[in-house]
């Protein structure tokens, strides 16, 4: 049987999870008839400390919606890390969608510091530049190793962001597991932030959705996004159902991954070949140094039944999950041993 820590995207509902999806009572999201994603955006704006929210089909849409929310086309830009999602896997998106200039903010494990911040803005009333109009934090760094900004450097972050009157996002794809990792609530690490949003598809391990809040205003404002991007749906009730159970049921078990993660961390530094500080290892994402990583993916999967994927081409990440257990993790840290020739 195929070991999967390709993503923790990969996760498939379990039983319960699709008999309560089997239950949901629904109706037509569209009109706000839809009881079951209702109650969802209710509970998930509770959760940030948000006043509304709005249920989209997936993380992608949050983004670009949360981006066009305070993008002004025509020369803004946002301020973000090379690695984040919004620069390097949306198709362009945040361009194509809300015409932004993206404005890169390097440092350590995809994180910056606000003195990076402070010092890539643009000058304001420059005609030269673009226009410093919006910074977004990922949390936790997915490509950077599932890393987990520490709450001080997001305040600094937010505080250089409102002196200089940008509006702040947070893309929270993986913000539970910031929240298990660092015993930190969610309304904690989203407060300050104009939108935030989490993902259900990640390690919570439901099939489809993710819920963007912020004010009411903004919110009203997203939906139109949302219709204008084909993004308003009709009895979703039956998938937003599947996120309330994994609110309920798959949180707390988010330490499991993290342990696992450390453990598959530990284990791959010892081997020969293999860049990976464990100490770096802070939930359930392991991205480690390895010279031919697309070719080791390849055999690791074809002689041993264990994906991962090559995020270049010395890269290799691994993601811990629901579906692969502490045995699974252990012995996809054979097969790699294995593969460079080594015992363990
Ligand atoms: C997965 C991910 C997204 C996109 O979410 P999808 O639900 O896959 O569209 C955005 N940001 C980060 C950090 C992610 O990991």
């Amino acid at each position: 049987m195929l070991i999967n820590l390709y993503s923790d995207t990969q996760t498939r509902p379990v039983e319960a999870m699709r008999a309560a999806m089997a239950a949901a009572e629904v109706g037509d999201e569209q009109r706000g008839e839809d009881l079951t994603v209702t109650a969802l955006c209710e509970r998930v704006a509770a959760l940030l400390g948000k006043p509304a929210a709005v249920f989209l089909p997936s993380g992608t849409m949050c983004n670009a919606i949360g981006f066009r929310l305070h993008i002004r086309p025509g020369g803004d830009a946002v301020h973000l890390h090379p690695s984040s999602h919004p620069v390097v896997a949306e198709g362009g998106g945040p361009s194509a969608l809300s015409g932004a200039v993206l404005a890169p903010v390097s440092g350590e494990g995809g994180m910056f510091t606000a003195g990076a911040l402070a010092a890539a803005l643009f000058p304001a009333r420059d005609r030269y530049k673009p226009r410093s109009r919006l910074v977004s934090v990922e949390q936790t760094t997915n490509l950077a190793g599932g890393r987990v900004w520490p709450l001080v450097q997001v305040r600094a972050v937010l505080g250089i962001a409102a002196r200089h009157g940008l509006r702040a996002h947070l893309d929270g794809a993986r913000l539970m597991n910031a929240v298990v990792a660092s015993g930190v609530p969610a309304a904690e690490w989203a407060r300050g932030f104009d939108t935030a949003w989490i993902d259900f598809t990640k390690g919570l391990g439901a099939p489809v959705g993710a819920v963007l809040a912020g004010s009411a205003e903004l919110i009203e404002e997203a939906w139109r996004y949302k219709q204008m991007m084909g993004g308003a749906l009709r009895q979703a009730g039956i998938v937003a159902a599947g996120c309330l159970w994994a609110l309920e049921h798959h949180v707390d078990r988010l330490s499991d991954d993290h342990a696992n993660a450390r453990i598959l961390a530990e284990a791959l530094a010892e081997l020969p070949g293999i860049t990976l500080d464990p100490a770096t290892v802070e939930t359930n994402i392991v991205v480690f140094g390895m010279p031919g990583a697309p070719g080791f993916c390849t055999r690791l999967e074809a002689e041993h039944g264990v994906r991962m994927g090559a995020l270049g081409p010395h890269v290799v990440r691994a993601v811990t999950h629901h579906d692969v257990d502490l045995t699974a993790v252990h012995h996809a840290a054979d097969a790699v041993a294995a593969m460079l020739n080594v015992a363990r």
